[in-house]
């Protein structure tokens, strides 16, 4: 198969350089376009993103020039990773212009006719993607939820089939997270910080639409959120990379500790069928040591794409609680938004 042409906008972002990273090696997309705004513009890669990865600028990149974020420039496929107070107006001037935009930003994750994907769970959303002709647009919106989101979301959709109903979830979330320069070190070091803003509101509202069913009726698709209750308090911990979560479900009764593990263990979803490039073998893995999952430990697990899950025990308050973790900026963002344009390669839709 010959490679198809891709592009970032905010490539020189955090999120940006994991999608740099991410797709220098790509089998089946090669990285020609790189965007910033006009702070980077014209001035080459290496120049302009300050690289913050622990492993080295990809040199076929480094020596690019940041192209301006101009609509109709750059390939039909372009990820965005766009500060959320731009990317609205943006990705719209792309979607109309023709692009497909694959995007992290949150501003169109909730619009009724854009898919909010997780790939292993709802990849059947895409089909709300037709709807967007609607806008006058030639191209299209597909988004990626919130970092938090997807390790709520990945942990939750396999306890479905036990008719889940109620959810309290703590998250201790990593400075990446906010982006660079992002939080002050004096603010974070040797500290927790009990508030990230619009973090909780989100977390509670994409879960559910993700786990959510697709309807068709008379020809239209729409999803209808998921009934379960979510209570969600964030907190910024000083750890670089990887959101731990703190999760008690209520859940039928009768369903056993054993029935969960196997639950969480055995779920597999589109991207495994597929055998999509940037798809681990284990969505989820669940850890037995006593101690786990850690950030430090357990982050890079199925090169960062792997949720890890550990602690299942019985909750007296809710039923069953565990701690889940993931990599907040592979598994995500970008390696979520490649998992999708991945998805829709294969399902046809580039
Ligand atoms: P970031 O480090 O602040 O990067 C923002 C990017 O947006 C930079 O490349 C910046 O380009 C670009 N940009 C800003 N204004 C622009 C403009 N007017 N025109 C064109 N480009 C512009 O942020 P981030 O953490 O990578 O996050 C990027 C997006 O992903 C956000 O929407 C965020 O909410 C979302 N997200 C982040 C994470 C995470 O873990 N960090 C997880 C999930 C989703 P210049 O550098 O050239 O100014």
């Amino acid at each position: 198969m010959a490679q198809m042409e891709v592009g970032v906008l905010g490539a020189t972002g955090t999120v940006g350089q994991q999608f740099v990273r991410l797709l220098e090696q790509h089998p089946w997309f090669k990285l020609t376009w790189l965007a910033g705004s006009e702070r980077s513009e014209g001035k080459r890669y290496a120049d302009a993103a300050p690289w913050r990865l622990s492993t080295p600028i990809p040199t076929e990149s480094a020596d690019k020039i940041v192209q301006p974020p101009v609509p109709g420039q750059g390939p039909k496929l372009v990820f965005s990773a766009l500060d959320a107070a731009v990317a609205g107006e943006l990705e719209a001037a792309f979607a109309a212009a023709g692009h497909i935009i694959v995007s992290n930003a949150r501003n169109y994750r909730m619009e009724a006719d854009v898919p909010l994907l997780v790939p292993e769970i709802n990849a059947e959303h895409l089909g709300l993607v037709p709807l967007q002709a609607k806008r006058g647009w030639k191209g299209s919106i597909v988004t990626n939820p919130n970092c938090s989101t997807v390790f709520l979301a990945m942990a939750l959709a396999p306890l479905r089939q036990f008719n889940l109903r109620q959810v309290t979830v703590t998250t201790l979330q990593a400075v990446s997270g906010a982006g660079y320069p992002g939080v002050p070190s004096l603010d974070i070091i040797g500290n927790v910080v009990p508030f990230i803003g619009g973090e909780e509101e989100k977390i509670e509202s994409e879960t559910k639409r993700i786990l959510g069913a697709l309807h068709d009726k008379s020809g239209t698709s729409s999803v209808v959120p998921h009934g379960v209750t979510i209570s969600a308090q964030t907190t910024r911990v000083p750890v670089i990379d990887g959101h731990t979560e703190s999760i008690s479900v209520s859940i039928d009764q009768g369903v056993t500790l054993e029935d969960v593990r196997n639950a969480l263990m055995t779920f597999r979803g589109k991207p495994q069928e597929h055998r999509l490039p940037s798809a681990p073998c284990h969505p989820i893995v669940y850890a037995t040591e006593p101690n786990r999952p850690q950030p430090r430990l357990d982050v890079e697990r199925g090169n960062g794409m792997t949720v890890t899950i550990g602690r299942l025990r019985p909750c007296s308050v809710l039923g069953y609680k565990f701690i889940a973790l993931g990599h907040n900026t592979v598994r995500g963002a970008a390696g979520a938004a490649l998992l999708n344009a991945e998805l829709m390669q294969a399902e046809g839709l580039l």
